[in-house]
């Protein structure tokens, strides 16, 4: 499978994992991946196979990003990390195997295949998931790239402060947005717009 992040494509070796109730994923790589990981106020306490306490896992968890197998199957998942050996790098459990019935799981001598009834209503491509198509992202992008080389020099300090969202568009109306009386029958004087 593949993981997609932030425009880029990591080819991921998945275990589906029947025994499993976590999606979990390897500290190690999420790490060189650069995944966007939030750390837990409270640590959870995780199990490994042979119910030894992981230690590492229960800490740290990733937002919900995106695994597509081969050009057809999408999911959006959060994932635990842990650390993992070195023959795979995502574990998926149990309810998600129930949910996407995977084809020929089974089955050997065959590729596996999603092609449930669940899968074709919601697996089939990132819009599906309430994202945009990947291109769309990836114009996205080139619009920030853009804003920020915009940027006059004297203001660069401030980059790291300047969010995305802040770069390509003016913040949404709010209650406390002043409001401009006009006097009784004038009109505002032209000007250039605020952009
Ligand atoms: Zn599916």
């Amino acid at each position: 499978m593949t993981l997609l992040y932030n425009n880029e494509e990591h080819p991921v070796r998945v275990l589906l994992d029947p025994g499993s109730s976590i999606p979990v994923i390897s500290f190690h790589k999420a790490r060189v991946w650069k995944l966007p990981i939030i750390k837990r106020p409270r640590i959870r306490t995780i199990m490994g196979f042979n119910s030894a306490v992981d230690t590492i896992g229960g800490r740290y968890y990733t937002e919900a990003v995106v695994l597509r197998h081969q050009e057809d199957h999408y999911t959006r998942l959060n994932f635990e990390l842990s650390t993992m050996d070195d023959q795979c790098d995502i574990i998926l459990p149990h309810w998600w195997l129930q949910q996407h019935e995977p084809a020929y799981f089974f089955d050997k001598t065959q590729e596996i295949k999603f092609a449930s009834d669940y899968c074709q209503k919601n697996c089939t491509s990132t819009l599906v998931l309430g994202l945009p198509p990947t291109e769309a992202i990836a114009s996205i992008q080139n619009k920030v790239d853009a804003a920020i080389a915009a940027v006059p020099e004297k203001f660069r300090e401030f980059l790291p402060i300047m969010s995305e969202e802040a770069a390509i568009r003016m913040p949404d109306h709010q209650p406390w947005d002043h409001k401009i009386d006009l006097k009784k029958g004038e009109t505002p004087p032209h000007g250039p717009s605020l952009r």
